[in-house]
Parts: structure tokens; C-alpha cells; sequence
């Protein structure tokens, strides 16, 4: 790989545990002084910003100078962001709340948020020409690298844990990535993947770790201030496991601060499972997350089961700086959260992105969130991901379809019982 070549509009790397920076040639992914902990947070040149931002590009793109990639650096050629902001006034009614909002992000090209990431990964690994590109992943930050990687012939290595649900490893596949499937848990595939690219020099995409994924998560709190027209809402509620999504948002807002742009900005409401609970219980304990130590991870909603959230220190500072929350819902709210938000909303999501629908029922029971709200809830992957879970969903509920004869008299009869 070739040194990570200077961008007018990225001044620094800021290691976010000390106050050391460092020049983007020089530190490809943490702080030195602080290993995997000491993630970085890109700092931009907001004058050469706010003179350069006027694309008038309906993807994540569009936002290009506030990006750590070259102008004119190869875009992939999917349609990547720029996902439908749903209204649903409504629903916001029922709930008690005073409007609500869906960013529908299960629309991305491999039908999660994680393209976002990946996108620039992609983008970041061929401007260093890297011959291969890793990522440790539950499933689909390795679909979104696999996916983007194939649409400009990218080959890249795959480390996910084997119990990763059969959409997202069929997904690996048919991109024609080199799949490790972990026998393992996800903190060991990720563990595993970090040792492979120190020895084999791939370019490392793991979150927390690559420094730019952040950046590319936060377009997608961009693309909300752009399609709100400016007015923010009060509060955006979205699932968090490693915690790259949520600091993406607060990256997000802090960009929109630096420009002038941001208004009064919404508090950032972290959802996790109860069976994976590292950043609730940091919260609720004020703990400190840079040396708290791993704790139990087993959820049905594999996409945020994370026993060490890798950006937990953004996560916890994107809480807490926006005077926000992190809590917990159990599984079976999950699970139950996946028909309920698909008929209230009309997104199918996966358990990790129901999660989320969960965790806003829960946050307006506990008065976290009330009439006075407009809230933005992010769906982050498609129910298509995890098609079982969905069915156990549904038959915990006992919503069962009706087999019948093919004949109208058995429709008929289907129809009165
Ligand atoms: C990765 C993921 C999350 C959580 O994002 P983090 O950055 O790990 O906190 C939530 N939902 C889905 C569907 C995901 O794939
Ligand atoms: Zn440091």
C-alpha cells in the first residue's frame, strides 16, 4: 500500500482519548500511543468546506468535501445513500408523539446501513492501492465491503462469525469475496482479522479501528438535515452494537455545528438488546468505556451483538454530548417489533434494525421521548437479512397463514374460521 495521499479538506487525525493528532500519510488507523482505544476522529478544514459543498448529487456523495476522499477519486457506481426519509404523522399520533420520521437505510444496495461505511472503505483502499481489503463483520458490514468491492473488482477478505444468519453469508458468496466464517464469536473473528492484515498488509475496514468509517456513517444524518429542510428533530433512535452508526450521527451533527447548519441538535437515543447491554450498563453505571472490560453478548438480533463495542468511546460521547440515551429491550420485544414497525410503517427490518422500533416504544413509556418530539427512527437492514427471525416473530404472535385447497369454496370457508 502507498501512504494515504493529502486532501485539501482533512487538516488531522485526533486520537479521541488523548490529545495527540497525527497527519493522515503518516496513521492509517489508531492512535499509536493508545492501540485499538484510541480511535480517531477526522477533523476537516471548514472554510475550504463550506466554499466547496454545493453538489447537487442525490447520493452520499453529494457531500463530498466533507469526506476523507479525493475529488476525483472513483466513486463505486452503486447508488449508494441518499435513502427515503418516510413520514409517518400518523402513526407519530398513536404513539404520542408529535411526528415521526423513517430513514429507510435497509434500502442501500446490500440492504444495510453498512454500505455507507464500506462505500468509503472502497474508495479509501484504491486510492492506497491496496491488493486486498478485510473486514471483520456479524454479517453486514462484510455484505456492504463485498458487495461495494465487487461493483469496481475489489478483491477483499471476509471474516464473519459461523453463526452468522445464511442471507448474509449467501450474500459474501454470490459477491465472490474469500470468506473466513469464524468458529467463533464476532469479538474473535474480529480479533483474527486484525492479526491477518498487520501480517498480510491488507487495508483494515473494522470499525473503530479505520478511522474514515465514522465519516461515512454520518452521511446518512446529513442526508436528514438536507431532506428536513434544516428543521432537526428532537431526537433520532437507532440501534447501536459496535457504536459506529450512533457516532456517525454525532459526527454528523458536529459537522453541521461547524457550518452554521446544525440549529438545536436532537438527542441521539442508543438502542442495544438486553443479552448485549456493554453500552447501557457504561450509562447507567457511569462507567468508563475505555477500560471496562468485555462484557456478555447473545441476542436474536445478531447485527448488534457486540461483547466489546469497537466505538464505544464515540458512542458513549455522541450520548452523552447530545444529551441523549442508551437502553435495553429484551428479545422478545425485538422480535416482536419486527411485524409491529413493518405494519405501522411498511419497512421490514431485520432484529437489529426492529431493535430500534423496540427501543422507541420503550423510550416512550419511560418518558424519554413525548408529544413534544419529532423523532427520526433509523431502520438499518432489511428483514430480508434474517428470514427465520422474522417467522419466529410472527409465530410467537400466532399470525399463521392460511393453507388452503385451490378452490374459492376453501377460501370461502378459510375466510369464516
Ligand atoms: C451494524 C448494524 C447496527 C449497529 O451499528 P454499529 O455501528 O455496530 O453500532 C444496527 N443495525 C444493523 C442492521 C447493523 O447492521
Ligand atoms: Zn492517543
Amino acid at each position: 500500500m502507498i501512504p494515504t495521499p493529502p486532501l485539501p479538506q482533512v487538516v488531522r487525525l485526533d486520537c479521541i482519548v488523548c490529545d495527540k493528532s497525527y497527519d493522515p500519510a503518516d496513521v492509517d488507523y489508531t492512535c499509536p500511543d493508545h492501540g485499538a482505544v484510541g480511535s480517531l476522529d477526522v477533523v476537516y478544514d471548514y472554510d475550504y468546506v463550506a466554499a466547496n459543498l454545493n453538489s447537487d448529487e442525490y447520493s452520499m456523495w453529494r457531500f463530498g468535501p466533507l469526506l476523507p476522499v479525493g475529488e476525483d477519486s472513483p466513486k463505486p457506481p452503486l447508488q449508494i445513500g441518499w435513502t427515503p426519509l418516510y413520514q409517518r404523522a400518523e402513526h407519530a399520533k398513536a404513539l404520542g408523539l408529535k411526528n415521526l420520521w423513517v430513514k429507510d437505510d435497509s434500502r442501500l444496495p446490500t440492504a444495510s446501513f453498512k454500505d455507507r461505511a464500506s462505500a468509503i472503505a472502497v474508495v479509501k483502499g484504491r486510492e492506497k492501492q491496496a491488493e486486498f481489503i478485510a473486514t471483520a463483520s456479524t454479517g453486514n458490514a462484510a455484505a456492504a465491503l463485498s458487495g461495494v468491492a465487487a461493483s469496481v473488482g475489489q478483491p477483499n477478505v471476509i471474516f464473519v462469525p459461523q453463526s452468522a444468519p445464511e442471507a448474509k453469508v449467501a450474500q459474501l458468496l454470490a459477491f465472490g469475496s474469500r470468506v473466513m466464517l469464524v468458529k467463533g464469536s464476532y469479538d474473535q473473528a474480529f480479533d483474527l482479522c486484525m492479526e491477518a492484515c498487520d501480517r498480510f498488509g491488507w487495508y483494515n475496514r473494522n470499525t473503530g479501528v479505520n478511522p474514515y468509517m465514522t465519516e461515512g456513517k454520518k452521511t446518512s444524518m446529513l442526508e436528514i438535515a438536507t431532506q428536513l429542510d434544516g428543521e432537526m428533530p428532537d431526537a433520532i433512535v437507532v440501534s447501536v452494537g459496535d457504536g459506529c452508526i450512533i457516532g456517525g450521527f454525532h459526527k454528523g451533527l458536529r459537522d453541521l455545528a461547524a457550518l452554521g447548519q446544525a440549529g438545536d441538535p436532537p438527542r441521539l437515543i442508543g438502542v442495544q438488546s438486553e443479552g448485549s447491554r456493554y453500552l447501557v450498563d457504561a450509562f447507567e453505571n457511569e462507567e468508563d468505556v475505555v477500560d471496562k472490560p468485555p462484557a456478555p453478548a447473545d441476542t436474536v438480533a445478531d447485527s448488534i451483538s457486540a461483547g466489546l463495542p469497537r466505538d464505544r468511546i464515540k458512542a458513549m460521547n455522541a450520548v452523552k454530548q447530545t444529551g441523549g440515551a442508551f437502553i435495553a429491550v429484551p428479545d422478545d420485544e425485538i422480535l416482536a417489533a419486527i411485524p409491529a414497525m413493518a405494519r405501522s410503517t411498511g419497512v421490514f427490518s431485520e432484529p437489529a434494525s426492529a431493535a430500534a422500533y423496540a427501543g422507541m416504544l420503550s423510550a416512550i413509556e419511560r418518558g424519554l421521548l413525548t408529544k413534544e418530539d419529532r423523532v427520526v427512527l433509523i431502520a438499518t437492514g432489511s428483514g430480508l437479512k434474517d428470514v427465520p427471525a422474522a417467522m419466529r416473530a410472527v409465530q410467537a404472535e400466532g399470525t399463521t397463514p392460511r393453507v388452503v385447497e385451490p378452490s374459492l369454496e376453501a377460501v370461502e370457508a378459510a375466510l369464516g374460521s
